[in-house]
């Protein structure tokens, strides 16, 4: 038996098709307890598509997805347990309160009773949440409301969180503020998180998956991506690329350019 940590995200072999457009293409790759990975992409590369398969909200057309070795398929209830996912626009419930909504979730999640309190006071703490806590969440600011969401990601307490483009839409303070709850929840967590702001991958993740047209083009250290160029050059050398395969060019490129 190895000595390195549990593997706590994998995804098999991942495709995805609607109709006979390929979304995701023989996505494979494995995070192991602790780490924090940065998922890149360009818009409509496969990244919300892969978090939708990990996380059990779409079913696969073929491979699979496991979370702390649970198979979404066959053990669905089991790997939500330990899974906290905050999707791209965040499910809100407009007329309901953050108080509300996190009591009607500890409740539908079947959160013992005893213990509701004490993870709800937990996530208003760490989201901040204490000043907006009894008002509509209508009523709240975008960075309110991308509050809830991840209170509401976070509240049963999981290891594994998947983030989708967590501060998406948000001003520099709010940002700030994410990306600080983020580095903090990393202590404790293994995070795979998608966003498109490169500051945020240099801050926040040591190592990168890169997806491009439905495939991963990169999986492994930034700075082994970066070497002695930058993140957004490399960036968009490898989305560029593979986004034109067909041209005569790209196969025969010259040694220096
Ligand atoms: P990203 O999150 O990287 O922007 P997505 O995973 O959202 O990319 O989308 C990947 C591709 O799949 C895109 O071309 C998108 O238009 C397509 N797609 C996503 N959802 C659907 C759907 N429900 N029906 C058809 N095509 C979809």
């Amino acid at each position: 038996m190895s000595d390195k940590p549990p593997l706590m995200i994998e995804a098999r072999g991942l495709c995805k098709y609607y109709g006979r457009f390929t979304a995701i293409k023989d996505v494979t790759f494995s995070i192991r307890q602790g780490e924090i990975v940065a998922f890149l992409g360009p818009n409509g590369a496969g990244k919300s598509t892969t978090m939708k398969l990990l996380t059990g909200y779409l079913s696969p057309s073929e491979g699979s997805a496991r979370i702390c070795g649970h198979d979404m398929k066959t053990d669905r209830l089991a790997a939500a347990d330990r899974l906290g996912y905050l999707p791209e626009n965040g499910p809100l419930y407009h007329d309901m309160t953050p108080r509300s909504l996190l009591e009607f979730f500890a409740e539908t999640r079947g959160m013992p009773a005893d213990r509701r309190g004490e993870r709800i006071a937990a996530v208003v703490k760490l989201c901040d949440l204490t000043t907006v806590i009894n008002r509509p969440i209508s009523k709240l600011s975008r960075g309110y409301r991308q509050r809830v969401g991840m209170a509401m990601t976070l509240l049963h307490d999981p290891d594994v969180l998947i983030l989708d483009e967590p501060t998406a839409g948000l001003d520099p303070n709010q940002i700030r503020d994410v990306r600080q709850t983020i580095r903090q929840l990393g202590e404790t967590k293994t995070i795979l998180l998608s966003t498109h702001i490169m500051q945020e991958v240099e801050e926040l993740a040591d190592r990168i998956i890169l997806i491009n047209d439905g495939r991963v083009v990169y999986d492994g250290p930034r700075e082994e991506l970066v070497g002695d160029s930058t993140l957004e050059q490399r960036f968009h050398e490898l989305t560029q690329r593979d986004a034109e395969p067909d041209r005569p060019e790209d196969v025969a490129e010259p040694a220096s350019a």
